[in-house]
């Protein structure tokens, strides 16, 4: 870790992960950015080859952007890594997009096109995909409490796996498929019992939460399906958490799963092994995030020896990447509304300044650092400056002193009412944890490309919200 007192613009009030301001506080680290982002000779931020001003002009503030090019390379090279890993080690390999990350039907199918199945964890996140033409045979359909109703929609559809959370939705799944007629593939959800490195909130493999079955309860599911006509066992799942950064966790996963499997082997067939998401990105310069391609070889590495070990046949198996591919290729625009300063008191007295940088979007379009304390960063979108470093924190226009956008970065000092604010690793978690908090808009989703710009989903208005309320008249209104 460098020293965060080796600039002479260091702030005391610096956390420690908070790289010191040296060099260009107008660079775009290629690590956060997306890959096509960069800036014009006159210094604005270009996103697939258009400016933040038009985008914001045209499309209103703040602004989800997306890089097309960026997100369907990344698809695709996850794609790739995996496919290349376990094709070394004789095994078939499959991604499906975790959908809850970021969902439009044009983002569905540039997965689709990519050579990814999908994830989808609701009725409605079902509905988008089905929207989008995704063939249901590559739809899984996660919830630890599907409703009867999502149920039936993905065994009508054909649906090519439900990953089961509960012994109760194996008789609900059961009952709808033998009524249907169908006989429906479904994978048990263990809980491997994994304590993974992430924010708590994150982490979905230990004792106290409430998803996943253990291997004891997993053995009755298993016997109970098997039972079952109106079902097949595809196989096992495993999702031990998100934004994880070292492969530990995963190899521990999939050792204990393949395990498992080689128990279940004894009384049928166990064809699918899938090992869920998480895999951590870089939200900040320092962030040193694992490549896909070693976390693969890793994991890989794991399930031959497993294999071999136990004595069983190699299964099909399966990743659910989300953040990796809808994170890095996401920016969020803002406009700066207001700066205030404000004097901090330091513990060995003295005081130190903080420069409140104020937004118009805040916790309603993204609400991870008030949810997980997660840190961004910030970067002038329609200028670059040279003027000396100040520590910002970049807040909203929420009525909570936890509307925080980035809590701790270095801009300009110049930085100013009306100046576009860009925020890097936006297109995971952001615009689909959204919400209307004190009745914002929700802002619309942009994909740009090649020095083109079009609306993926709209903005959603105030006009939206006042006609979903039973009382507005409109009449008496306009
Ligand atoms: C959220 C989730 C994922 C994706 O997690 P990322 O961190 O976005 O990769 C995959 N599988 C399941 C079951 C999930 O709930």
């Amino acid at each position: 870790m460098q020293n965060p007192t080796a600039s002479p613009f260091s702030s005391p009030l610096a956390p420690t992960w908070l790289r010191p301001p040296e060099g260009d506080l107008n660079r775009l680290d290629g690590n956060v950015w997306s890959s096509t982002a960069s800036r014009t000779p006159d210094g604005e931020l270009l996103l697939g080859g258009v400016r933040a001003s038009e985008l914001l002009e045209r499309f209103g503030s703040p602004l989800y952007v997306v890089d097309e090019a960026d997100m369907r390379t990344r698809a695709e090279g996850a794609a790739a890594a995996f496919a290349e890993a376990f094709r070394a080690i004789g095994a078939e390999v499959e991604l499906h997009y975790a959908s809850k990350a970021f969902l439009s039907i044009d983002i569905a199918r540039w997965m689709a096109e990519a050579g990814l199945g999908l994830d989808v964890a609701s009725g409605g996140e079902l509905e988008v995909a089905l929207a989008a033409g995704i063939e249901p045979a590559r739809i899984g359909l996660h919830g630890n409490n599907k409703s009867r109703a999502e149920i039936r929609r993905a065994v009508e559809a054909g649906l090519g796996s439900i990953i089961v959370d509960s012994l109760q939705e194996i008789e609900r799944i059961g009952e709808v498929a033998a009524e249907l007629g169908r006989v429906q593939p479904v994978m048990i959800r263990l809980n491997a019992g994994i304590h993974a490195s992430t924010h708590s909130y994150l982490a979905t493999s230990h004792e106290d939460q409430k998803f996943g079955l253990t291997f004891d309860v997993a053995r009755t599911a298993a016997a109970r399906i098997r039972e079952l006509d109106s079902l097949e066992l595809l196989g096992l799942h495993s999702h031990i958490g998100s934004s994880i950064y070292e492969a530990a966790g995963f190899g521990a996963a999939a050792e204990k799963l393949m395990r498992f499997r080689a128990e279940l082997l004894e009384g049928g067939p166990v064809p699918e092994v899938n090992l869920g998401g998480g895999f951590g990105i870089a939200y900040l310069p320092s962030d040193d995030a694992p490549t896909l391609d070693a976390l693969a070889r890793g994991i890989a590495g794991e399930v031959a020896r497993v294999c071999e070990e136990t004595g069983s046949d190699m299964p099909r198996i399966t990743f659910e990447p989300g953040r990796a591919i809808a994170g890095p290729a996401g920016t969020t625009l803002y406009t700066v509304g207001t700066t205030k300063d404000v004097s901090v008191p330091l513990e060995g007295g003295g005081a130190a300044r903080r420069r409140y940088v104020a937004v118009d979007g805040g916790m309603s379009d993204n609400i991870r650092p008030a949810l997980y304390g997660s840190n961004y960063c910030a970067r002038l979108a329609n200028r670059v400056s040279e003027a000396a470093p100040q520590l910002v924190r970049v807040v909203g226009k929420h009525c909570e002193s936890g509307d925080i956008v980035v809590h701790d970065d270095y801009l300009p000092e110049d930085v100013a009412p009306d100046d576009l604010l860009a925020v890097p690793a936006t297109g995971a978690y952001c615009w689909s944890m959204a919400s209307h908090y004190n009745y914002l808009d929700r802002p619309a989703v942009v994909a740009v490309r090649d020095g083109s710009a079009r609306t993926l989903v709209r903005r959603i208005t105030i006009d939206d919200l006042l006609a979903a309320d039973t009382a507005w008249t409109p009449e008496e209104n306009s």
